[in-house]
């Protein structure tokens, strides 16, 4: 497939970096390619960033046939741009395509084509710190048509969104409601793929929350709402007996790249680390032995969000005395020291772009 690009004929000014906030402002150009039966994916293009023309029957809209993703390109000290375990994420993404019966991409094509944006866009990668360059792909079903059934037709773009310091006034635990009013997924259903509707279901228990004076929501099992399964969007961890214990991927948990590489770093330094199933009983007793000693949410956007108070029904736990527990905080400055290429690569994590 031969790429195409076109260039703007305006550039925009781009934002103060000291200024920037999440998701708000998007880079002069963005990738499109299509779908139908006859030609497969085809037509795969840089071109100006601009609204998408459809007709208000295009199937998305109504049954909610989309997936997207989301990861970063970073710039380091010495002014390159790179990414962070991109292959990851573009697998994911075909896992959640194949789930909402959207056809296959080639994952290698679109790590391609995203590293030529990224080349035409590169002025976009900020450098002040902690911030980066957000990256959204998505594919949505294009059909005008009323039908449920799959779409026959697909767009797949990626957008891009200069993003600053997700902790710009210090990296702090966070107050977190345990739910057991609402469940984010099923197993069985599609809480395993980044798909429009999972987002939209937790909107509900997230204002909950807000309003009860907590960050977030922590997600039980959809079937006995026993078992931790999230953090917000997020994938959750505790410490308890200086173990990293995991909420095991059951079907319903989606597998986060970050949640692989804090597995992945805990392992790689000796430190014991275990994927299993953890219920909130255990949790809160673990706590009232004096055995938890963190809790932690991992994700791209965060890094790693420490979790400083959880609620339950009528208990309170208090982690950490209000502080950022070792183990979070070596994850955090490890990670993020890896991305912005400020550390050995020691696992194989980075993909310059340039
Ligand atoms: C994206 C996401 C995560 C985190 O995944 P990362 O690949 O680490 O960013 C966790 N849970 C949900 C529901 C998500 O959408």
């Amino acid at each position: 497939m031969q790429l195409t690009i076109t260039q703007s004929k305006t550039l925009k000014p781009k934002p103060d970096e000291t200024k920037l906030g999440f998701g708000t402002v998007f880079t002069d150009h963005m990738f499109n390619m299509d779908y139908n039966p006859e030609k497969g994916w085809h037509n795969p293009r840089i071109e100006p960033y601009g609204p998408l023309v459809m007709e208000p029957s295009t199937m998305v809209l109504h049954y909610g046939q989309g997936i997207f993703e989301g990861l970063k390109a970073y710039r380091t000290a010495q002014g390159k741009i790179q990414l962070f375990r991109p292959q990851e994420n573009f697998k994911r993404f075909n896992y959640s395509a194949q789930k909402l019966c959207i056809p296959q991409f080639d994952e290698a094509f679109a790590l391609k084509a995203l590293k030529e944006l990224l080349k035409v866009e590169k002025a976009w990668v900020p450098s002040a710190p902690g911030t980066s360059l957000y990256i959204r792909p998505t594919i949505i079903a294009t059909d005008p048509f009323l039908g449920v059934r799959a779409s026959h037709t697909y767009r797949f773009f990626i957008i891009l969104s200069p993003v600053g310091a997700y902790y710009p006034e210090g990296f702090n635990p966070v107050k977190i409601l345990v739910t057991r009013e609402h469940v984010r997924a099923v197993r069985g259903g599609i809480g395993d793929t980044k798909t429009m509707g999972n987002y939209a279901a937790s909107l509900l228990a997230g204002e909950k929350a807000h309003q009860a004076g907590y960050t977030q929501v922590l997600w039980l099992d959809g079937v006995e709402q026993k078992y931790v399964e999230e953090v917000g969007s997020m994938n959750i961890h505790f410490v308890i007996d200086n173990e990293i214990v995991t909420p095991i991927l059951n079907g319903s948990i989606l597998s986060g790249v970050t949640r692989d590489s804090v597995l992945a770093l805990a392992r790689h330094w000796g430190m014991p680390a275990s994927e299993r199933k953890i219920s909130i009983d255990e949790v809160f007793a673990a706590y009232e032995r004096g055995r938890l000693t963190e809790v932690f949410g991992s994700g791209t956007a965060a890094v790693i969000s420490p979790v400083g108070e959880l609620k339950y029904e009528e208990k309170r736990i208090a982690i950490g005395q209000g502080k950022v527990g070792p183990v979070a905080q070596r994850l955090f400055d490890t990670i993020m020291d890896i991305q912005y290429g400020r550390a050995d690569d020691p696992l194989g994590w980075i993909e310059a772009v340039e």
